[in-house]
């Protein structure tokens, strides 16, 4: 262990607010002592570039299944520095482009997929345990409410289309069923999945990291990776050489050379507000400590926090231009502001309430908004990633994905049910170049949010038809 990583993350502060510093939960678990850089030349026969959920749970079940290989992580900063170590603690069954893979594969595949990501939910809850890892799990499931008469209509819609991939224990409520569980204001209906836990992410990230350094895996921290190429990891402190390197990059893929157009970094902001009463927490009911969601085609996303809070989070700036990527979790006052109107929108009574942190993050978007396992065995690169917003269970099951497609590959084992999904080896085009890529993305986001205004509006039933050309446009369907 080195240098702390809290030079890069004391955050700015305004109005009693802090602004960026990495995210509430590091802030609030402390920031890790950052591991040794690399120094030098060095070899592996696994390296992995990505110190987040996929980079350390594809090093975990890799070194687990087969002690003796030699894994090395490159991190540039610390594990945990990207969304892994920023999200919003949901961690659930959903998973990027399933409707696709059902079109290309057929349906039968797709419902496997899903089968898969519900396990998984379970795989995470079940590896936390046996590693002592306390990450404040806790498996109340995902209630998704709608608060106009459209988002009640594809919550109708929604909830049907779950069950045809064999979710049987997804229930849909009425606005008094929901009010017994959550009290969102003007809440008309809801959906529940058990298929989903809250979880303080950072303790997740920083916990699975301790477990792979105790397995024996060797992780460098501050540590960028500039290049990939066949067989070799490049650095500006050496480079590391194995048969395999695999790219678990995700939302920052863009700034690897000759990956700018690969993934588009999109981002996420969130805040979390101060612990609210117990008399607050009377009002709002949410005992269930369910993971909270939204029907609006600009949807949030929030959970109750173990010490008590409301993180709450949704699109900020959605894209910036140039793939660019990061600052340590900086948020215009602007996304903040509106954040906190969402939050006062589904509870008026909170209006007083002091917003403690505000952050940000970048995911990974794939031209086709569907996330993809692959490994190239004629170059010996692999990569998982693409989650677009859900990849807190989705980065285990791809990890142990991308685990078995070596050991398949090397010969240690044969195909397993992970190396059968219809995700694996799926082949995307590259986004457009500036300014097409930065125009796309920025109106595709505005119209959600016209359409969410204008759905709110007439109160009609009918989902706005300028959101389904915006996903048309965006290639999400
Ligand atoms: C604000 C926000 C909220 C979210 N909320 C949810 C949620 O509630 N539920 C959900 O399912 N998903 C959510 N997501 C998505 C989820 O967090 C991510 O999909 C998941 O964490 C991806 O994990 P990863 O390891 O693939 O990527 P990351 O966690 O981004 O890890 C990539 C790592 O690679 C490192 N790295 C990048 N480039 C290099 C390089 N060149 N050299 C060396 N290292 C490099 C980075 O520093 C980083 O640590 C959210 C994302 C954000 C940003």
């Amino acid at each position: 262990m080195s240098s702390s990583a809290s030079t890069a993350a004391g955050g700015g502060r305004h109005g009693g607010t802090v602004n960026g510093g990495i995210s509430h939960w590091f802030a609030d678990d402390g920031l890790p002592a950052v591991r040794e850089p690399l120094t030098g030349d060095a070899s592996a026969d696994v390296v992995i570039v990505g110190g987040g959920y996929t980079g350390l749970w594809t090093a975990y079940y890799l070194k687990k299944a087969a002690p003796a290989l030699r894994i090395t992580v490159l991190e540039q900063k610390f594990c945990g520095y990207g969304a892994s170590g920023r999200n919003g603690g949901w961690l659930y069954n959903g998973v990027a482009g399933r409707d696709r893979y059902a079109r290309l594969h057929g349906r039968e595949a797709a419902v496997r997929l899903q089968r898969a990501m519900n396990d998984t939910v379970d795989e995470v809850i079940r590896v936390a345990a046996e590693e002592g890892i306390d990450a404040d799990l806790h498996k109340g499931g995902v209630l998704e409410v709608a608060r106009t008469p459209a988002q009640l209509a594809r919550l109708k819609d929604f909830h049907a289309h779950e069950l045809s991939y064999g979710e049987q224990d997804r229930e849909l409520y009425g606005a008094r069923e929901t009010a017994a569980r959550i009290r969102v204001a003007d809440a008309v209906g809801s959906t529940w999945t058990p298929h989903g836990a809250r979880l303080n992410p950072a303790k997740l990230v920083k916990g699975l990291a301790g477990a792979v350094a105790a397995l024996g895996v060797t992780i460098h921290e501050a540590t960028p990776v500039t290049e990939i190429r066949p067989r070799r990891a490049l650095t500006p402190y050496g480079t590391v050489s194995a048969p395999y390197v695999l790219r678990c990059t995700e939302g920052f893929t863009a700034s690897l050379k000759g990956q700018r157009r690969t993934w588009l970094p999109m981002n996420s902001s969130m805040i979390a507000t101060e612990p609210l009463t117990g008399a607050q927490w009377e009002e709002l009911g949410w005992d269930g400590r369910e993971a909270l969601g939204d029907m609006a085609h600009a949807y949030m996303y929030a959970q109750r926090t173990a010490d008590d809070r409301i993180a709450l989070g949704g699109r900020g700036v959605p894209y910036r231009f140039g793939s660019r990527t990061d600052n340590d979790g900086g948020t215009r006052p602007e996304t903040v502001r509106d954040l906190r109107d969402i939050l006062t929108g589904f509870f008026p009574s909170l209006a007083g309430l002091r917003v403690a942190h505000a952050w940000s993050g970048v995911l990974g978007v794939p031209r086709d908004w569907c996330a993809t396992v692959t490994l190239d065995p004629s170059r010996g690169l692999g990569w998982a990633g693409g989650y677009v917003g859900s990849g807190v269970a989705t980065a285990n099951l791809a990890a142990r994905t991308l685990a078995d497609l070596v050991r398949l590959d090397s010969g240690q084992a044969g195909p397993t049910e992970l190396t059968g999904l219809p995700w694996t080896g799926h082949k995307v085009r590259k986004w457009e170049p500036e300014p097409l890529r930065w125009l796309g993305v920025q109106g595709m986001y505005a119209t959600y949010r016209t359409a969410d205004r204008r759905e709110a509006l007439t109160h009609s039933a009918r989902s706005s038809r300028l959101a389904r050309v915006a996903d048309r446009v965006a290639g999400r369907h």
